[in-house]
């Protein structure tokens, strides 16, 4: 049930002086999702996000629910097989924001169309009854209606397979809203800052709100560090002072994605290139009403919550998609430019500096003292990630022991039948709480239409929806995570900043600085906006 959410109860709640079963560090996919399933089995649950939900990692994926076919290329079966029974849960559960969507993968080589075709054919046959269609082989004038921004020269056919897509920034949200309804506290911009530890066990956190500078203490008998690349950070804290520190686990690995027009990839249909010159994968996705190209694999040392493109990254996507598609992107054509990092598991004395032979897998490490650490993993396999942790935590006596499987079918507020994700943003993503939102001031009032349709994609109702029910606190939270237009149009959301600024400042009253807000977003906008 749609819920309002104020700040001043969420940390009402705070304040109770209460034993929680689980308190959980980090609101990206994988901390919402033991968020959701912890919830969902009765457990008392509470969550803080330093930043806001998914500003991590979780909103910069390509945003594909899919088994990975590159891992089947590397003969990974078991995790493309969970992976497959992942994404079918994972678009069950939220139709409105992910839905399946087909690839076709076109040939250069006379060799490569039946090459594909067997492998995609096996990843049908792994996908069994949870497949989204059949692989089918296509001729060279099928390929080009299919994917008319291919370019047509040296075709030799194709293979169309499908996976499935979503809006990754809203599925978090949505995955919060869904836990507070069943009992969770959750709450962004309160940032974990200790550990409690008793007699060498860790018995809770310390935090601390972002907004306000208030430190408090919350009581648990397990804590899940669910902070993706940050986790050794988190680990750093369950140490007695003299203590060595831990041995770090996870190996960054950044992924730059550019955004262009929807006229460099026309038509439904995604196209995925298995092999670039150096031996890379690289996608063109339309996604609300724009193009992504990417993505690029590059270890990375520090970790940065805003991480920057390498212009060697820019180079090879825009030269890849040159490559193979009719019209090539030129820089100027890039709308936004966004990066992320991925948590790769490092195996105790593996070379750093090879990020391709790190582990795609998830690990969850319980410590002496009884932190659960949880990462790696796909943004896919979050909800079975979340299971993993939720058994070993129970099995290890952190936890009141509850039966699982209770989130494969666990619809998330608002699931109902949806639009291809392809489509420019609108009232639609909301699924049947687009009724409220439209009863919500100003909903007729459009900030932004998409240019190419004229459909509205964000309007003062939207931005009022966000901080009413889904516990946006500032410009950046509705331009880039509830509506995304940062991501899709880094300049035109600097010119929405104002105007958002100032809804919000009446949402949230006296204590909002809209114009700090506006400008620290705009100052981010342009980073986006700016290629190396
Ligand atoms: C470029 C790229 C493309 C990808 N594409 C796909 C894809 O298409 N499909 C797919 O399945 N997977 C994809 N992935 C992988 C997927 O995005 C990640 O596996 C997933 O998002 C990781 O989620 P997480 O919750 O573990 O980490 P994060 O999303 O980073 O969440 C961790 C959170 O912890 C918070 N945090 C850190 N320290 C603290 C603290 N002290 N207190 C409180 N909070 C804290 C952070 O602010 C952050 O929000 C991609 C990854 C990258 C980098």
């Amino acid at each position: 049930m749609s819920q309002l959410l104020p700040r001043s109860d969420l940390i009402a709640q705070l304040q109770q002086a209460k034993d929680w079963d689980l308190a959980i560090i980090g609101g990206g996919a994988t901390g919402l999702g033991v968020a959701l399933d912890a919830a969902a089995r009765g457990l008392g649950v509470v969550l803080v996000e330093s930043h806001d939900f998914s500003q991590g990692t979780s909103s910069r994926a390509t945003k594909l629910a899919h088994g990975g076919v590159r891992y089947l290329a590397q003969g990974n079966v078991g995790l493309v097989r969970e992976a497959l029974h992942e994404r079918s849960a994972l678009l069950a559960n939220a139709p409105h924001v992910a839905q399946r969507l087909p690839f076709v993968m076109p040939g250069y080589h006379w060799w490569e169309r039946g090459f594909y075709g067997v492998g995609l054919k096996a990843y049908d046959l792994l996908a069994g009854r949870q497949g989204l269609g059949s692989t089918e082989l296509l001729s060279t004038r099928r390929t080009l209606e299919l994917l008319p921004g291919a370019k047509p020269d040296g075709l030799w056919g194709g293979v169309r397979y499908w996976d499935g897509q979503f809006d990754d920034a809203r599925y978090c949200v949505l995955l919060a809203r869904t836990a507070a309804a069943r009992g969770a506290l959750l709450l962004n911009h309160m940032e974990a800052t200790g550990l409690l530890r008793e007699a060498g066990q860790v018995r809770g956190l310390r935090v601390r709100d972002k907004e306000t500078g208030v430190d408090r203490e919350l009581r648990a008998r397990c804590v899940v560090n669910a902070t993706g690349v940050w986790v050794d950070e988190v680990r750093q804290m369950d140490r007695d002072a003299g203590a060595p520190q831990p041995r770090p686990m996870v190996a960054p690995s950044q992924g730059v994605h550019l955004i262009v027009d929807r006229k460099f990839l026309p038509g439904s249909h995604a196209m995925l290139v298995p092999k670039t010159e150096d031996g890379r994968v690289m996608f063109a996705v339309p996604w609300m009403g724009k193009t992504i190209l990417g993505t690029t694999d590059t270890p990375r040392e520090d970790l940065a919550r805003e991480p920057t493109a390498f212009s060697q990254d820019v180079g090879f996507i825009l030269h890849e998609a040159g490559r193979y598609l009719a019209k090539a992107p030129q820089r100027s054509d890039v709308r936004s430019v966004w990066v992320g990092l991925r948590p790769l598991v490092k195996p105790v004395g593996e070379d750093a500096a090879n990020t391709k032979t790190l582990s795609r897998e998830h690990t969850v490490l319980i410590s002496a003292s009884g932190l659960v650490t949880v990462t790696g993993g796909k943004w896919t396999t979050y909800r079975s990630m979340a299971e993993d942790v939720l058994q070993q935590a129970m099995e290890r006596g952190l936890v009141p022991k509850r039966p699982g499987g209770v989130t494969v079918r666990l619809p998330l507020l608002g699931a109902a039948p949806g639009r291809p994700l392809g489509e420019p943003a609108g009232e639609h993503l909301y699924g049947s709480e687009a009724e409220l939102l439209r009863s919500l001031p100003g909903a007729g009032n459009w900030l932004w239409r998409d240019p190419e349709s004229g459909q509205g994609s964000l309007s003062e109702a939207m931005v009022r929806f966000a901080v009413r029910y889904e516990m946006a606190r500032d410009v950046e939270d509705v331009l880039a995570r509830r509506s995304r237009l940062l991501f899709l149009d880094a300049a035109e959301s600097a010119r929405q900043a104002p105007a958002v600024g100032a809804i919000l400042a009446e949402e949230l009253g006296p204590g909002f600085d809209a114009a700090a807000s506006t400008a620290s977003f705009v100052a981010l906008a342009e980073l986006y906006a700016t290629l190396p």
